[in-house]
């Protein structure tokens, strides 16, 4: 075993911080990033010294992998500041082993978990003034791996990087999301790579997502690609539905994505006393529930958002609207996360872990 402490870290500081010129009450999210990051390279088997250098372009061979088949994951975590100044993350463990699991999946190595650590709470120790208080406010984590090797043939490379860059981020308001169901494109297939954070699950949705966008549509719920009649999730969100006082949402399987978010409001609808039903969602059954008023909300859960009420959605070219319900579970999942991860409300779970300063 490696000691964490024990783990050679080269740290190149940064001579100056860019924090002066970033106006923190106007960002756009992923557009700012801290002074540091995160890296470290895997050759001839193995992970090489890791390394905080100032935030900074890269420069590859136009052949490395990653370029050519999308060798590829990632991860989105947050990190908190309370009032007293303490710095908090969010069961920062699952996102550790889940980066490893789409890392499997993709053939790439594995990242030790005391290299993750030291990285990561080393790097939010230097670059700490930009973790800004308030609730809402967060700096936004993008671990992520990619294939280095500069060769084109088709099989799993040789050299890879493991990163991790920072981003600050205001309270995330998307407004009242608006979804198309889908009934042609597909997100993930049985046996595919839809549990897994890979990049290239993204660039698939980007042409049928803009194609609902002008359709009025700010997101897709996706369906199982074999029937269209299930749903899903949102692609970047697990989904929940409110039918009367229960909560439903599709069970976890190769084609959707493990959030952390969807894991943690299971527990809290179970802590709250509310009904959890992990199960498969029929469409008709949807339809059905916001024609007969049972439909009470349907909300989106991931880091980025944290909960995304959705006001209106379409199927076979019907719309459906929403109403807005009084003691929205949305918001009271939102409050309750959102407090626990700030360091305001008990964590009876042992969900927070401190970075100590
Ligand atoms: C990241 C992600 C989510 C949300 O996961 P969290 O751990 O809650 O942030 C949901 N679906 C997909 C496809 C994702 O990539």
């Amino acid at each position: 075993m490696i000691n964490p402490l024990n783990i050679p870290l080269n740290i190149q500081k940064s001579e100056t911080s860019k924090i002066k010129n970033v106006d923190f009450e106007n960002l756009t999210f992923g557009r700012t990033f801290t002074d540091h990051m995160f890296v470290c390279d895997f050759i001839d088997g193995k992970w090489q010294q890791p390394k905080i250098m100032p935030y900074q372009a890269l420069s590859f061979e136009p052949s490395a992998r990653v370029f050519h088949y999308g060798q590829a994951v990632f991860e989105g975590m947050k990190a908190y500041k309370d009032e007293a100044g303490k710095v908090w993350l969010f069961r920062p463990e699952d996102n550790h082993s889940r980066i490893n699991k789409s890392s499997a999946r993709l053939a790439m190595p594995e990242f030790p978990k005391e290299y993750f650590f030291k990285g990561l709470e080393t790097l939010l120790q230097m670059d700490a003034d930009w973790i800004q208080p308030g609730l809402g406010n967060s700096l936004y984590i993008r671990p992520f791996v990619i294939a280095t090797e500069p060769a084109i043939s088709a099989s799993p490379a040789n050299s890879y990087r493991f990163m991790i860059i920072c981003s600050p981020a205001k309270a995330y308001y998307s407004g009242k999301v608006r979804v198309l169901f889908a009934e042609k494109y597909s997100r993930s297939a049985n046996g595919g790579v839809g549990f897994a954070k890979a990049a290239g699950n993204y660039a698939a949705q980007f042409y049928p997502t803009t194609l609902a966008q002008e359709k009025g549509y700010q997101q897709i719920i996706w369906t199982d690609a074999n029937t269209h009649e299930f749903l899903e999730e949102a692609g970047t969100m697990n989904i929940f539905f409110r039918i009367n006082d229960t909560l439903v949402t599709a069970p976890t399987s190769d084609r959707i994505l493990d959030g952390i978010t969807r894991r943690s409001i299971i527990q809290l609808a179970e802590d709250n006393g509310i009904k959890v039903d992990v199960k498969r969602v029929p469409v008709t059954e949807i339809k059905e529930a916001a024609r007969n008023g049972s439909l009470k909300e349907i909300f989106g859960a991931g880091t980025a958002a944290v909960v995304s009420p959705i006001s209106a959605f379409e199927h076979g070219n019907e719309v459906f609207e929403i109403p807005e319900s009084e003691n929205s579970f949305a918001n009271m999942f939102k409050k309750q996360l959102e407090e626990i991860q700030n360091n305001l409300a008990e964590d009876k779970h042992g969900w927070r872990h401190e970075v100590v300063l």
